[in-house]
């Protein structure tokens, strides 16, 4: 028998403190891509899609892909731009007569008219077609997971690395549990538990410390004939919603109670091991001490600015860390990106090889990460800011960072480009000019990610806290809709 699948992908990660709100603009600029344009741009990378189409050819289903799109993190989706790319995907499923439903979402949207995104995308789709339809959801591990989303999807399976190099194999294991599901061999739900925390402690780091074993204990445990997936959901901490924070799913069939008490044991890992820290973040003069000092026979000294994380929702233009560097005179060093599309269009005037004065950064909110930095340097290049990414996590995938320039002010390169994006890539820097390999010291606005392609150049790798809208420092955050007490805004509080 040949099923019919109706997927789609659809990712926005909230962050509910950004000023930034995200319209339809937003899309546009990270992508958009309907039906088939979407196979032909994803279908050969680390996507959602590429997955659901590797089960498909596996299976010989018939698939309809209705669209994929995503904007990158930033301030509560606006209504219009939500509609238009969840009302093809309901009237899909409603005209289609499918057999199941495939989704890639991320699990931390937040619309400005409802806390939970990705609930009132399945409530749409299951208002529009029989209980009886199987529906299966792939997350980021940045979830906020809501009871609501459990209750209405059926199958829900997270990505398992932080950086996410599965995003492929998690669309794929997916499509195998839901194939099994439409073949009526087995009828999965899906279980939820969680702990009063914004997120898990090191947001879900799972290239060392406590989530290895976690994620082995998870694995272990699928090998369960009545559990189809275990996922471990750090959460996203820059939400001011109900639902906030860590979850452990179990998809499963049977004994439910037995896969909810071994859930409990996850989630309580998470919670008593909430102290154990595994970076050390350092103040922005700590880490410019160090950059000034430091000898790269080994490869450069990457710095991170943790906190001005355009992947969760920074602006990308705090300036603090960049300040300090320039300050310390570090020499030879590169830094990005820096998110400025004002000082782009006056640099797009000059001519390459000029030295020009700018008034750079600090635009978005001067209170998270300092304000805008006057600096007189010399245009090395402009662009129009497309690249193809060619590591562990965007190899092959165009991105854009709009129009976009170089300048060197003393000893630093700096990128500036208009649409933020989080450096994930070398191809980053690389795409123009900046060579990162022959660097002392690179600073990327990035919190983990980076890791995947730049820990394998890097003589030495430090985390910086710049007090950037994602600071470490969330009393400083105007929460008020999380249940209280959480951990750690209640650092005292204790379970019973
Ligand atoms: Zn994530």
């Amino acid at each position: 028998m040949t099923f019919r699948v109706l997927t789609a992908e659809l990712s926005h990660e909230t962050n509910t403190f950004s000023r930034r709100v995200t319209g339809a603009q937003a899309f546009r600029d990270r992508y958009v891509l309907i039906g088939d344009e979407a196979a032909a741009a994803r279908s050969e990378a680390n996507t959602e899609l590429a997955g659901f189409l590797d089960a498909g050819r596996e299976h010989g289903w018939q698939i309809e892909h209705v669209l994929s799109a995503a904007a990158a993190p930033s301030g509560k989706v606006e209504r219009a731009a939500f509609e238009f790319h969840c009302d093809p995907i309901v009237a899909a499923a409603e005209r289609g007569r499918f057999d199941g439903i495939l989704l890639g979402l991320h699990g931390a949207m937040v619309l400005d008219f409802c806390e939970d995104g990705e609930g009132e995308l399945l409530r749409r789709i299951r208002a529009s077609i029989s209980r009886d339809i199987p529906i299966a959801i792939t997350l980021d591990p940045h979830a906020n997971v809501s009871p609501q989303m459990c209750s209405l999807a059926d199958i829900i399976v997270s990505f398992r690395t932080y950086p996410h190099i599965d995003i492929r194999e998690t669309g794929h294991r997916a499509g195998a549990i839901l194939h099994r599901t439409m073949s009526g061999e087995i009828k999965p739900k899906t279980i939820r538990v969680s702990r009063p925390m914004l997120e898990e402690t090191n947001g879900g780091r799972t290239d060392v410390g406590p989530m290895i074993e976690r994620l082995a204990a998870a694995k272990n445990y699928e090998g369960h004939a009545d559990v189809f997936a275990v996922s471990i959901n750090a959460g996203f901490a820059s939400t001011d919603i109900a639902d906030v924070g860590p979850t452990i799913l179990v998809t499963c069939q049977g004994n439910l109670d037995q896969h909810i008490a071994f859930a409990e044991t996850l989630a309580e890992d998470i919670w008593t091991r909430r102290h154990e820290t595994l970076n050390n973040y350092m103040n922005v003069d700590e880490v410019a001490a160090i950059g000034s000092a430091f000898d790269p026979r080994n490869g450069p000294l990457v710095i991170a600015d943790y906190a001005d994380n355009p992947g969760a929702g920074g602006y990308g233009d705090s300036t603090a860390l960049l300040c300090a560097l320039l300050e310390a005179r570090v020499e030879n060093a590169c830094f990005g990106p820096m998110v400025d599309g004002e000082v782009v269009q006056v640099l797009q005037r000059s001519e390459i090889g000029r030295r020009v004065r700018i008034s750079l950064g600090g635009k978005m909110d001067p209170e998270f990460g300092g304000g805008p930095l006057d600096l007189e340097g010399e245009l090395i290049a402009i662009s129009e800011g497309d690249f193809i990414g060619d590591g562990p996590i965007l190899g092959g995938l165009h991105r854009s960072c709009g129009p976009s320039a170089v300048m060197r002010v003393d000893g630093i390169e700096i990128l500036i480009v208009t649409i933020a994006q989080q450096m994930l890539d070398l191809q980053q820097f690389k795409s123009f000019g900046i060579e990162p390999e022959s660097k002392r010291v690179i600073a990327v606005k990035s919190m983990q990610h980076f890791r995947a392609a730049f820990e394998p150049i890097a003589g030495q790798v430090i985390v910086c806290d710049s007090g950037a809208l994602c600071t470490l420092h969330y009393e400083r955050l105007p929460y008020r809709n999380v249940p209280r007490p959480i951990f750690p805004l209640d650092p005292d509080m204790s379970l019973n």
